[in-house]
């Protein structure tokens, strides 16, 4: 029997509630720990294999088979980390009518009480096994992701759809997010004492001209394109000294893989006539969703009958883990529910928004998890029959 939505949304926030005590910020590596361990065993009890990476931001990937391919159809991701709370009050769910607030309720936790809310519910029904699904659960979004979905895309997991709920706003899914590149610019001197300049050579008369002129050439005004911000000069050294080196952080995002590079070549060449170093520090692809995909599509319809209205979609300025998904051409369904004051002490999501969330990632394994060469039809027929002749009717 299918348990009531007064149950579920009590389930859901008592787990969420479990969830945002633990304090997982990025830099805390034993909390990382901690929950790792708690969510591999709940995720073990669940009946799915785990595999886990123990590292100083260690990660989890569960499968509902034993995964010799490294490969899932459908992968739920969340990053478990969350970012510094101004007090230890943020740790204890918080309810006041509709909302519920506390440190990662939006940003983002209230996704995996879902998944493992909606798993434990679907497996009252289906043999687990019927599913070709994998929950990927990270410590280091709010750092970078790269010892997290970088890392296990790199270690050779694949998937055919990525979930990941980090993004957008109010269900509206993400249909492009900017890419970016991270460049330094370096002049060099030779470094004296602030009492003596004419015994060196200041690194900043060739640095100061070249970041004017990139100012000058970027005119940052409109939000859909292109924007190259310098974010900082440094000169590191002591008060009374001339540094031997001064460098520019460059900042450029764009909806276009095409576009960065056209702008690092530009950036290179500025660069070149004044006779400084170019160098890429870090890089993340621009994501793009195509929503022609038939499992992109699925998700689309799923929230629709949920929601009970057509599909919104929104665009993104900054980046998520969404686009080490992107770089491997993997589409990644980025969404928030109803929340907000995301990395503010008024965290919240709405409780109506939270069972929504719930309800179409239930109805989304349903329709597109189903693998339908793992079991064969017939054992399934027999082990559940309304469900599975739903399924099928569904597709
Ligand atoms: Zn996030």
């Amino acid at each position: 029997m299918k348990a009531t939505n007064q149950t579920i949304q009590q389930r859901l926030e008592q787990r969420l509630a479990r969830y945002v005590a633990m304090p997982t910020v990025a830099a805390n590596t034993a909390a990382c720990k901690d929950a790792i361990r708690t969510i591999t065993n709940e995720l073990n009890t669940l009946g799915l294999k785990t595999y886990v990476t123990d590292s100083d931001h260690p990660w989890v990937m569960a499968t509902t088979r034993s995964n010799t391919s490294k490969h899932v159809r459908v992968l739920l991701h969340t990053h478990f980390d969350v970012v510094m709370p101004s007090g230890d009050e943020q740790y204890i769910l918080r309810t006041e009518d509709d909302k519920l607030y506390g440190r990662g309720v939006l940003d983002m936790k209230f996704s995996l009480a879902c998944y493992m809310e909606a798993l434990s519910e679907l497996i009252q029904h289906d043999e687990l096994s019927s599913y070709d699904l994998g929950v990927l659960v990270t410590t280091d979004e709010e750092v970078g992701g790269e010892h997290g979905v970088k890392e296990f895309l790199d270690q050779g997991w694949t998937c055919d759809v990525a979930i990941v709920p980090d993004g957008g706003r109010d269900f509206k899914i993400e249909k492009r997010a900017k890419g970016f590149h991270l460049l330094y610019l370096d002049s060099h001197g030779t470094s004296t004492h602030g009492s003596r300049p004419w015994e060196g050579v200041n690194p900043l008369p060739k640095l100061l001209p070249a970041v004017l002129e990139i100012m000058d050439h970027y005119k940052n005004d409109k939000p859909d394109k292109p924007t190259v911000s310098i974010n900082g000069i440094d000169t590191p050294s002591a008060f009374t000294q001339v540094g031997d080196v001064a460098r520019a952080r460059i900042d450029v995002r764009a909806f276009e893989d095409s576009e960065l590079l056209t702008i690092e070549h530009h950036i290179k060449n500025v660069a070149n006539k004044y006779g400084l170093t170019m160098t890429r520090h870090l890089e993340g692809a621009a994501v793009h969703l195509d929503e022609a995909n038939p499992l992109v599509q699925t998700f689309i319809q799923c929230q629709s009958s949920v929601l009970g209205e057509p599909a919104e979609f929104v665009e993104s300025l900054a980046a998520s883990d969404a686009r080490y998904f992107a770089a491997r051409k993997i589409p990644a369904i980025v969404e928030y529910i109803h929340g907000g004051g995301h990395h503010s002490k008024n965290e919240w999501i709405s409780r109506t928004s939270l069972i929504q969330f719930y309800e179409v990632i239930y109805a989304y394994i349903q329709n597109a998890a189903l693998d339908r060469t793992g079991t064969s039809v017939a054992r399934r027929l027999l082990a559940t029959p309304k469900k599975v002749m739903r399924n099928l009717l569904n597709r």
